[in-house]
C-alpha cells in the first residue's frame, strides 16, 4: 500500500486527503494468524513537516475469523485510527516510533499492520449474544436446542 507524497514537500505544514486499500497476504503475529477476507481500506491525511511526514488515518480491516463461542466461520471488520511518523531514510529499520521512507512515497503497510495488530480482538464473537456450541452434545445452540444438562447457570446471570 504505498501512496505518493510529493505534492506534500512542496507545501510544508498543509494536511493532504488520501484513500488507500490493498488486500494483504496472511499474517502472523506470534501466535496468532490473521487471513484478510477483503482489502484493507484506510482513510487519512499526510502532512510534511519540512523533516518528516505524519500519516493520520483510520482504517477498517475484514479479517477471515472463526467465532470463540459456536466456532462458526466469519468476517470481523476490525475499525482503527493510527497516527504515525515517517522519515526520509534509506536504513529499514529506523526505530520503534517511527519508519522510514524514500523517494516521494510512502509505504504504508508496515505502520498499517502494526496498528491492525494493536487492535486486534482476543477472542473473536460472532455477535453480541452468541450462544455458543452445548458443552455435552457440541449442538449449535443459536440453531438447535438440546436438552442436555449443563451447569453453567453457576457462573451466568
Ligand atoms: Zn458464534
Ligand atoms: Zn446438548
Amino acid at each position: 500500500m504505498r501512496i505518493r507524497v510529493g505534492n506534500a514537500i512542496r507545501q510544508t505544514g498543509e494536511p493532504f486527503s488520501f484513500t488507500a486499500s490493498e488486500l494483504f497476504a496472511p499474517q502472523t503475529y506470534g501466535e496468532r494468524s490473521v487471513t484478510f477476507a477483503e482489502p484493507v481500506t484506510v482513510n487519512g491525511t499526510y502532512t510534511y513537516d519540512g523533516k518528516a511526514f505524519t500519516v493520520s488515518a483510520k482504517a477498517e480491516a475484514p479479517i477471515s475469523t472463526t467465532c470463540a463461542r459456536c466456532t462458526k466461520p466469519f468476517i470481523e471488520r476490525v475499525d482503527f485510527s493510527f497516527s504515525e511518523r515517517f522519515v526520509k531514510g534509506e536504513d529499514e529499520a529506523t526505530d520503534d516510533e517511527t519508519y522510514s521512507y524514500s523517494g516521494d512515497e510512502l509505504l504504508l503497510d508496515k505502520a498499517v499492520l502494526d496498528n491492525l495488530f494493536l487492535e486486534l480482538p482476543i477472542a473473536s464473537i460472532c455477535r453480541e449474544d452468541c450462544k455458543g456450541l452445548c458443552p455435552v452434545c457440541g449442538a449449535d445452540r443459536n440453531v438447535t436446542q438440546c436438552d442436555c444438562i449443563t451447569n453453567e447457570a453457576m457462573g451466568e446471570s
